[in-house]
C-alpha cells in the first residue's frame, strides 16, 4: 500500500473511533442524565400524593389508568395504571404498550411511564449512527484529501530526484513556502546536491587540468625523445643534454601529478614550508634555461626574503606562467622573473592583452583569440588562479598589447 492511502486509513480509523467514541459517550450521557432526573422524580414524589393522585383521577374519571405511577408492595400491585400487572423489581420494564422505570422505595416499588423517552433516545441513536457514517465517508476524503497535500511536496522531491543525474547536476528541489520538516528535507537534500555538485565538478576539473598540465611535459618528452633517435647515438652532448631533461621533465610531471592529485584530495591541507626567495628563482631559472633553450632569462630580486608557502604549488604557477610568457613573445625571446614590490612576477615582452581582455583570461577555458596559440586549451590561467586562492596569493597582470605583460602573485 502507498503512503497515500496508508496515511487515508490511518486518518479515517482515527477519526471514525473518534466519532463513535463522541457519539457513544454523548448518547449514554444523555439517557444516564434523563433516567436520573426520571428516578429523581420518582424518589420525590410522595407515596401518598402519588396514591391520591392516582384515587383521585380514578374517581374522576371512573379508570384508574389515569394515575401517573404504578406502584406495588410485596403483598401486591397498589396502583397499575399501565396494565403491567404484579411487578417487584427495579429497572426498565418494556413491553408492547412502552417502557416503564421503576424504583424501589422502602417497601414499595413505584415506576412511571418513560416511552416518550425512551423513543427520544431511540430517535438520538439513529441520529448519532447516521451523524458517524457521515463523518466516517466525510473523514475518508479529508483524510485522501489532506495525505494528498502533505504528499505533493514529497512527490515533488522524487520528481526532481528523477531528474538529476550527472548531467543535469545544477536542479534543486523547489522548497515549499513553509518551513517546515519537508522545508527541512528539501533543504538537506539541496545542500547535499550542492556538495555532489561540488566534488563532481572539482573532479572534472581536476582531469581538465592534469591533461593540460601532462600535456606540455609529455609533447616536450616525445621531442627529445625524437632528438636521440636521430641524433642521440652520435653526437654525445646531445645524448646527455636530453637524457637530462626527460629525467628532469619526467621527475617534474611525477611532482605535478602528486600536487594535482593531493589539490583534488584536500584543498585546505596544502602544506607549506619556508621558502627562499633567491633560491627558489635561481632553481626556477636553470630549470627553465633547458626547458626554453631559445630564451632567456633573467632573474631580478631587490630584496632578498623567506616565505611561507608550498614550493610545489607556487612551482606550477610559475611554470604555466612561463610556459604562457614563452607562447606569447614574439620578436624579443626575453623573460624576466623575481620579486619586487612584495610581488613575485613573470615579465615577458611579447603580444601584450588586449585591455578588454585583461579580465577574462583567468576564466576557465577562455583563450584571447582561439588562433594564437595551437597548444593549450585555456586552462593554464584558471589553474593558476585556483593555485594562487589556495595559497592565498592575489594573481593579476598588467599588459600593453604589442609590448608584453607581467604576471604577479602579490604576496
Ligand atoms: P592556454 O593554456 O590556452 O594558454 P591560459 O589560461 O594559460 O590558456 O591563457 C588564457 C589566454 O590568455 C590565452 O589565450 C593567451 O592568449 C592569453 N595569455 C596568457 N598569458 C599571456 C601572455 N603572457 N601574453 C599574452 N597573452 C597571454
Amino acid at each position: 500500500m502507498k503512503l497515500a492511502g496508508k496515511l487515508t486509513l490511518i486518518f479515517t480509523v482515527i477519526f471514525s473511533l473518534l466519532i463513535f467514541l463522541f457519539s457513544s459517550f454523548y448518547y449514554l450521557y444523555t439517557k444516564n442524565l434523563l433516567i436520573d432526573e426520571n428516578k429523581k422524580e420518582l424518589f420525590r414524589v410522595s407515596l401518598g400524593h402519588a396514591l391520591m393522585m392516582g384515587r383521585r383521577m380514578s374517581a374522576m374519571m371512573g379508570v384508574q389508568r389515569f394515575s401517573l405511577y404504578y406502584i406495588s408492595s410485596p403483598n401486591g400491585v397498589i396502583q397499575d395504571p399501565f396494565d403491567l400487572g404484579f411487578v417487584y423489581k427495579e429497572g426498565i420494564l418494556k413491553n408492547s404498550n412502552g417502557s416503564y422505570l421503576l424504583v424501589k422505595r422502602g417497601e414499595y416499588i413505584i415506576g412511571k411511564d418513560i416511552t416518550s423517552i425512551i423513543l427520544a433516545l431511540n430517535r438520538l441513536k439513529i441520529n448519532l449512527t447516521i451523524f458517524s457514517i457521515i463523518g466516517i465517508i466525510f473523514s475518508s476524503f479529508l483524510g485522501y484529501f489532506l495525505s494528498q497535500r502533505f504528499l505533493t511536496p514529497i512527490r515533488k522531491i522524487i520528481q526532481t530526484a528523477k531528474e538529476i543525474d550527472t548531467k543535469r547536476l545544477k536542479k534543486r528541489i523547489d522548497l515549499p513556502k513553509n518551513k517546515d520538516e519537508l522545508w527541512e528535507l528539501g533543504d538537506t537534500l539541496n545542500n547535499m546536491l550542492n556538495r555532489v555538485e561540488r566534488a563532481y565538478s572539482i573532479q572534472e576539473q581536476f582531469i581538465a587540468d592534469v591533461s593540460h598540465e601532462l600535456k606540455t611535459p609529455l609533447t616536450n618528452i616525445l621531442g627529445y625523445v625524437r632528438l636521440l633517435q636521430r641524433w642521440g647515438k652520435e653526437d654525445k652532448k646531445v645524448l646527455e643534454e636530453s637524457l637530462d631533461i626527460i629525467k628532469e621533465t619526467g621527475e617534474k610531471m611525477r611532482e605535478l601529478i602528486d600536487v594535482l592529485l593531493e589539490m583534488a584530495r584536500v584543498q585546505e591541507e596544502i602544506p607549506k614550508e619556508k621558502i627562499n626567495i633567491k633560491d627558489f628563482f635561481g632553481e626556477r631559472k636553470g630549470y627553465y634555461e633547458k626547458l626554453y633553450p631559445d630564451f632567456d632569462f633573467h632573474v631580478f630580486i631587490d630584496s632578498n626574503t623567506e616565505i611561507i608557502s608550498s614550493k610545489g604549488l607556487l612551482e606550477i604557477i610559475f611554470n604555466i606562467l612561463v610556459e604562457n610568457a614563452v607562447k606569447n613573445s614574439i620578436s624579443k625571446k626575453v623573460i624576466e622573473l623575481g620579486f619586487s614590490n612584495g610581488k613575485l612576477f613573470v615579465r615577458d615582452f611579447g603580444r601584450g592583452i588586449p585591455k578588454e581582455e585583461i579580465e577574462k583570461i583567468f576564466e576557465r577555458f577562455y583563450k584571447v583569440d582561439k588562433s594564437r596559440s595551437s597548444s593549450g586549451y585555456g586552462l593554464g590561467l584558471s589553474l593558476a588562479k585556483k593555485l594562487a586562492d589556495i595559497l592565498g596569493l592575489e594573481i593579476g597582470v598588467e599588459s600593453k598589447e604589442g609590448e608584453g605583460s607581467t604576471f604577479y602573485l602579490k604576496l
